[in-house]
């Protein structure tokens, strides 16, 4: 009897559930490379060269760990271009009795794994996939019932869980859950990051982007300098580099952005952790371990493992909760296309041409570019959250719908109606000004508000804030911005108002066809 293994392209972790305890000479892996994954939407150049070459080099370690891997590449002409179809094929090829396959991270394509038993002819076991530290049955439990659902209250569940910063009598590490209060640094005179670390690409890496550049050209990004790592032992060697020379000031400048800067003191390690090279327990005991052996402060150890079992373990959780409507939620019925600038980084807005540049290029911007320059206008000029997301599906290398869509529809837009935000991620210009360099070489003047020069974020909020007044008005938290509305004059408010409608009339859409085939 033959087992067949699929393993999808975010799968690439040698403790995968269905790797484990198994007698490899009773079992066929299967990689497949197929088309309509890299195509359902047009992802980044440099997002498709990773999966595949992260793929290809995790063939390589399975077979020298004694694993019979089939790996069918995406230029054989025998592909049919999609998992169910090249699970059938192997199925058939081995004669196989059976199919054991870790579910899918993404609803579409854990629908699409119900049918391949059945397409196959055989059975087929789904297992869970353990390489989340809640389930999605515990994540259901913890949120049932609750009134709130914020992460905070989940993130100290699972502190106490994994026991990381927690001291023996129970207690937070210091004394508290949480150090945010120290972690809002604008950046100082002068900051500066890191030596950012790359690695130089192998021959299976250039034959993967040679490929990429060949196969898939008009895709939005480019390859050039491709240096992220693709193995495991490189994404190790990241990790160590994070923790030596980044995590020491990660808190202090997680939010503070810098033109020519993409990383600051950011870990850069979603990408592998997504991918399943690097285990997320083992990124948060090395920032832990920093920390407990003096090399950097609780600030940092704490603020950079909230994001880990804290952030993405929620926003995990949600989307599973959520989905399928979770996809379609628009609370606050916003239906403008995308920009075209967002694809062709044409804007002399600067915070956001220096975001979308950066992006094209590495397939990466940072939290808080991603949150309070890109989705922060997205969501003040009110695009369609659907369209938004598919932008944020298509261009970085961490986004996977999974962990794409709740930070997009829920945390950035607003639109899943204040589940995951307690309340709107908009931002004035001023905002940007504290945080970034980016307003001193910008076309616009960061200080005014209306005319010619004003920078047009400023009108932009206030738009947004008068627009969506009847729902926001009422929040707690925003109690004090609406006080500050209502003190201006009511001429200051109207030349507001007419200054946005003016920028919003030229705003020019994009065609339709940059994130999915139209
Ligand atoms: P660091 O700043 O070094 O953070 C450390 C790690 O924490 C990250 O590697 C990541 O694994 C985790 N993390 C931090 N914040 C989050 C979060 N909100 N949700 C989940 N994990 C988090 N992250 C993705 O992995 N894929 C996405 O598609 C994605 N889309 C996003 C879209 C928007 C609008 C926003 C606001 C955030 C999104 N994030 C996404 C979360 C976060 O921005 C990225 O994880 C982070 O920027 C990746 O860079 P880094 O590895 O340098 O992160
Ligand atoms: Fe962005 Fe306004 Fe600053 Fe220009 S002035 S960089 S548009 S925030």
């Amino acid at each position: 009897t033959i087992t067949v293994l699929p393993i999808l392209g975010d799968q690439l972790s040698e403790g995968l559930a269905s790797l484990r305890g198994r007698d490899p000479g009773a079992c066929v892996v299967l990689l497949a490379e197929v088309r309509a994954e890299c195509t359902y939407v047009r992802h980044h150049k440099r997002k498709i060269a990773l999966v595949l070459s992260a793929m290809r080099h995790f063939s390589l370690r399975l077979r020298a760990c004694g694993w019979t891997v089939d790996h069918v590449r995406l230029d054989d002409p025998a592909n049919t271009h999609t998992l169910r179809g090249e699970v059938v094929r192997a199925a058939g090829r081995y004669r196989a009795t059976e199919i054991v396959a870790v579910e899918a991270g993404e609803y579409r394509l854990r629908l699409d794994q119900s049918g391949w038993g059945e397409a196959a002819g055989i059975p087929l076991h789904l297992l869970e996939d353990d390489r989340f530290i809640c389930s999605r049955d515990a994540f259901s439990r913890w949120a049932e019932g609750r009134r709130s659902l914020r992460m905070e209250f989940f993130y100290r569940e699972m502190r106490v869980r994994t026991g990381l910063l927690v001291d023996e009598d129970g207690a937070p590490a210091g004394g508290a859950w949480n150090y945010d209060h120290d972690n809002r640094k604008p950046p100082a005179r002068g900051l500066a990051p890191p030596p950012a670390l790359g690695f130089t690409t192998d021959a299976h890496t250039r034959e993967v982007l040679d490929l990429v550049d060949h196969e898939f050209a008009g895709h939005f990004g480019t390859l050039d300098g491709f240096d992220l790592p693709v193995t495991r032992e490189q994404a190790l060697i990241a990790l160590d580099h994070f923790i030596d020379h980044a995590l020491p000031r990660f808190g202090d400048y997680q939010d503070a952005m810098l033109a020519g800067e993409p990383l600051l003191f950011h870990s850069w390690l979603a990408p592998a952790i997504n991918l399943g090279l690097l285990d997320p327990l083992e990124v948060c005991r090395a920032a832990e371990a920093a920390w407990r052996g003096g090399t950097a402060p609780l600030n940092a150890a704490e603020g950079f493992i909230r994001q880990i079992i804290g952030w993405r373990e929620y926003i995990r959780g949600m989307y599973w909760r959520d989905m399928p409507e979770f996809a379609t939620r628009n609370e606050l019925g916003a239906s403008r296309p995308l920009p075209e600038f967002y694809w062709t980084g044409e804007t002399d807005l600067r915070c956001l041409a220096e975001s979308i540049a950066q992006t094209r290029d590495l397939a990466y911007a940072h939290h808080i570019q991603r949150l309070m320059v890109l989705g922060n206008f997205a969501l003040l000029v009110g695009v369609d959250p659907a369209a938004i997301s598919d932008w944020f599906l298509v261009v970085y290398a961490d986004a996977y719908e999974w962990v794409e869509l709740p930070n997009v529809i829920g945390m950035s837009q607003f639109a899943d109606g204040g589940a995951i935000a307690s309340k709107p991620y908009v931002s004035s210009g001023a905002y940007i000004d504290r945080m970034s360099d980016y307003c001193r070489g910008c076309a616009y003047d960061v200080k005014q508000r209306t005319g010619e020069r004003a920078c047009p974020f400023n009108a932009l909020y206030w738009d947004f804030l008068a627009r969506h007044e009847a729902r926001f008005r009422a929040n707690a938290r925003m109690r004090n911005i609406y006080a500050g509305w209502d003190r201006m004059a009511p001429a200051q408010r109207e030349a507001l108002r007419r200054s946005a409608a003016s920028f919003l009339d030229r705003l020019v859409p994009a065609e339709p066809g940059w994130a999915r085939s139209s």
